[in-house]
């Protein structure tokens, strides 16, 4: 074998070399063209090779691409920072730039804690996350992960941060029913606030829709004014991790729109910049800023690239495409019709035992049996057969945990906004038989 250099994320695994994408659909150096279906790691939102982001990116490299924050600001930086703030849930939110979903992540949780340093609360320095959840995989982040495959390494090094049950009504951890269940997942929230003490607790993190950890886990009505009310009560700070449902995805800008919440604080990624270069961001509501602006006024955190012009100068593009080719609506009009498609799926094929999701964040999740909803015994077994089979026949979907921690087997399809109908009636039909031939 020829040696090789680039730490591919499966080493003896072979990947194709990707010339360009256009669209939905990217091609290798074979010709071979693939439908991506789950835009990358949910990531390519507006799909690929759109020339107006290219312009911009042109445009910005020949102004200046790196300003160091700590010595100036930039007009994309400022500009993207207000734009978002607009954006958000109630309209009045900073902006930290980060690089990843990890760093938004774990900005938001150094912010948390001192938010209540700075009002004089020291000892509220522990964030409480859900036991099936991703924040990501740096230290901090990986602490507040409930990916048990992504975190069993490292677990004596992390703080052991989750601790509430997911609203996972296909599975209910709890063993109840919506709605006879009262939303007691939430109140769990509130047990575990009294066994920890709220005067130990800086922030509750939660993906709005469960992500990678489950796919696409929609909570259920009421679910997350609950958790709010709880947070409120216990002065405990609300932290959505938007990295996935963020900007546009869920078929609103943020996926916390649907249920009427206004975070305290908000991260996100992936779609930001819609894979153009690497952007993410946390965003902190006035109140949270507050007693940091009236106190050491500065936030204890920070990355070289922070800030970056060039990737803000993307960002504001993408955004600016997303509000021109009104891609929340086109996110939502396709989602459904998606979704549509994969029930009638699901009626056909037995070892799908559900289909859910909300927008352009869909998922199906697999079962050996589909009346005790079994899940298959081999872990990330007939995920990854599904995935392989669909990528040989040039269809990308995004595997979501396996039958781990009481989690069952699920693909993710997150396709770009811009897929059109018979675009997705070839997915559905390659998927379909990537199903069938596993099967
Ligand atoms: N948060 C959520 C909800 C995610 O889905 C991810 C990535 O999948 C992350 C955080 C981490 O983002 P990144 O991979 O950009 O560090």
């Amino acid at each position: 074998m020829k040696r090789e250099h680039l730490i591919k994320p499966v080493l003896d695994h072979h990947y194709p070399t990707i010339q360009y994408g256009k669209g939905v659909f990217l091609y290798d150096d074979q010709d071979k063209a693939y439908i991506d279906a789950s835009s990358g790691a949910v990531t390519a939102g507006i799909g690929h090779g759109v020339q107006e982001i290219i312009d911009a990116m042109l445009e910005q490299a020949g102004k200046v691409s790196f300003v160091y924050r700590s010595q100036f600001t930039s007009e994309p930086a400022e500009k993207l920072a207000k734009k978002l703030s607009d954006l958000a849930p109630g309209n009045d939110y900073w902006a930290f730039f980060v690089n990843s979903g990890s760093e938004a992540t774990e900005t938001a949780m150094k912010i948390a804690i001192q938010h209540w340093q700075e009002k004089g609360r020291q000892g509220k320095n522990k964030v409480i996350s859900r036991r099936m959840s991703y924040h990501g995989i740096t230290m901090g982040a990986l602490s507040m992960s409930g990916h048990v495959l992504r975190r069993r390494r490292f677990i004596p090094l992390l703080e052991d941060f989750p601790v509430v049950v997911p609203p996972y009504c296909y599975r209910c951890p709890l063993n109840k029913t919506y709605p006879e269940c009262k939303l007691a997942c939430a109140d769990d929230l509130e047990t575990a606030i009294k066994r920890i003490g709220a005067e130990h607790i800086a922030a509750f993190i939660a993906e709005p829709i469960i992500g990678a950890a489950g796919g696409a886990i929609v909570p259920p009505e009421g679910y997350y004014k609950r958790i709010k009310e709880i947070c409120e009560r216990n002065e405990i700070l609300f932290i959505a991790d938007e990295v996935m449902t963020g900007i546009a995805r869920t078929g609103a800008m943020f996926g916390m729109e649907h249920y009427g919440v206004e975070p305290d604080l908000i991260a996100l990624g992936k779609g930001m910049s819609a894979g153009y270069t690497p952007m993410a961001a946390t965003l902190t509501k006035d109140h949270v800023m507050e007693p940091i602006l009236q106190g050491s006024k500065s936030i204890m955190s920070g990355h070289t690239y922070s800030a970056n012009p060039q990737s803000a100068a993307v960002s504001l593009a993408v955004l600016a495409y997303i509000e021109k080719h009104q891609l929340v609506r086109e996110a939502e009009i396709k989602g459904s019709y998606l979704l549509g498609k994969m029930r009638q799926m699901a009626d056909q094929i037995e070892i799908i035992g559900d289909v859910r999701g909300q927008g352009l964040l869909l998922a199906m999740e697999f079962v050996s049996d589909r009346t005790d909803k079994l899940p298959f015994p081999s872990g990330l077994g007939v995920t990854s057969r599904i995935v392989e089979k669909a990528f040989q026949k040039g269809l990308l979907v995004y595997p979501a945990a396996g039958a781990v921690d009481g989690v069952g087997d699920a693909i993710i399809l997150a396709p770009p906004f811009v897929i059109t109908e018979e675009e997705i009636d070839q997915l559905v039909r390659i998927l379909d038989e990537s199903i069938r031939e596993v099967m």
